[in-house]
């Protein structure tokens, strides 16, 4: 089919399934340390071997004060997303907890394979699992992730649908795959009952085996978002894009895309970049209820307060809080 074909069809679809709505969603991450480390595309595979779990993760503190500015902003909690084992099964437990008391909605969590186990203890905060495939075509798959195999992804989120929870997939394209991968993706939609995908164009990334490729470019973005829509017409399908991609917004929401991720809002907030995307939300004729561009009062003291912390965490959240709209301002 013609794309400028598809993306029409795939946007009347998009539009009679959730109107003319889009948003912000934040993925909050917490660590740059990863147990695997060998995925041929990640900025974690540059990163020395010896590193310790606890010498490259975000402090606690730094990731509750994005939770709570979020929520303030009107972003959406796209995910919560780190490198594998960064945590300990305890720690991770505990970070879901805290994470709990101030957002107080099930959230989607990206850490990797987990074990039946872990699932059980992390299910009463979660909404949904993500399994990180990447890329649909298992020789592709096994060339460029060898410690991360696709049966352990397809474990992870069966054992997620076992205990009730919602799937969803991430894809990056620019990895090497093509078209024709496309129906390896969609069987692998019907048959882990995947809710959210999340489509990335790559981010070259220096140090990696693909330091010197380029990202594809918004066509081929809409056609995969465009041809998903069309095949899964409730699918909510959320378009990654990286600050300098900004203009393509509107392109990708009217291919048929919900949401909008990856921008460094807490960085560029209020800067042009920030402007622009919220223009392309316009363009793309769709609403929106996150704000990237204006400052607001807000009385972190008061809020952070009142809830079930412990004392001394409130305190460093505040000031973390205090510290990122200050920057923001
Ligand atoms: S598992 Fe994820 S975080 Fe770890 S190296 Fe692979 S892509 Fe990077």
């Amino acid at each position: 089919m013609d794309l400028e074909i598809q993306r029409k069809k795939a946007e009347k679809l998009y539009l009679s399934n959730f109107g003319c709505r889009t948003n912000f969603e934040r993925a909050v991450f917490f660590s740059w340390y990863c147990a695997i480390r060998d995925c041929k595309y990640c900025y974690m595979s540059t990163q020395p071997s010896n590193k310790k779990p606890h010498e490259a993760r975000r402090r606690i503190e730094s990731v509750l004060a994005e939770v709570y500015l979020l929520g303030k902003f009107g972003w959406d909690f796209g995910q919560l997303s780190g490198g594998h084992e960064a945590f300990d099964e305890d720690e991770l437990e505990n970070l879901l907890k805290l994470i709990n008391i101030i957002h107080k909605q099930g959230i989607w969590l990206n850490a990797g394979p987990l074990t039946e186990g872990q699932i059980t203890r992390f299910k009463p905060y979660l909404r949904g699992i993500v399994g990180a495939l990447e890329t649909p075509r298992q020789s592709l798959h096994d060339e460029i992730c060898p410690s991360k195999p696709i049966s352990d992804i397809e474990n992870t989120l069966d054992l997620a649908l076992k205990h009730g929870l919602e799937t969803s997939v991430t894809i990056i394209l620019g990895l090497g795959e093509n078209k024709g991968d496309y129906d390896l993706l969609k069987e692998f939609i019907e048959r882990f009952k995947i809710s959210v995908i999340h489509y990335y164009a790559l981010n070259p990334q220096k140090g990696t085996a693909y330091e010197n490729t380029k990202s594809p470019p918004q066509e081929y973005q809409g056609w995969w978002i465009s041809k998903t829509r069309l095949d899964f017409p409730k699918i909510i399908i959320q378009c990654g894009i990286w600050a300098d991609k900004v203009n393509q917004v509107a392109y990708l929401l009217n291919s048929g895309a919900n949401t909008v991720s990856k921008f460094p809002a807490l960085k560029l907030f209020g800067r042009p970049e920030a402007i622009e995307l919220e223009r392309q939300f316009k363009l793309a004729g769709r609403s929106h209820r996150s704000n990237l561009t204006h400052p607001m009062k807000i009385d972190a003291t008061a809020d952070i307060s009142e809830l079930n912390l412990p004392e001394s965490l409130k305190t460093k959240i505040i000031e973390k809080i205090n510290m990122y709209l200050k920057r923001m301002n």
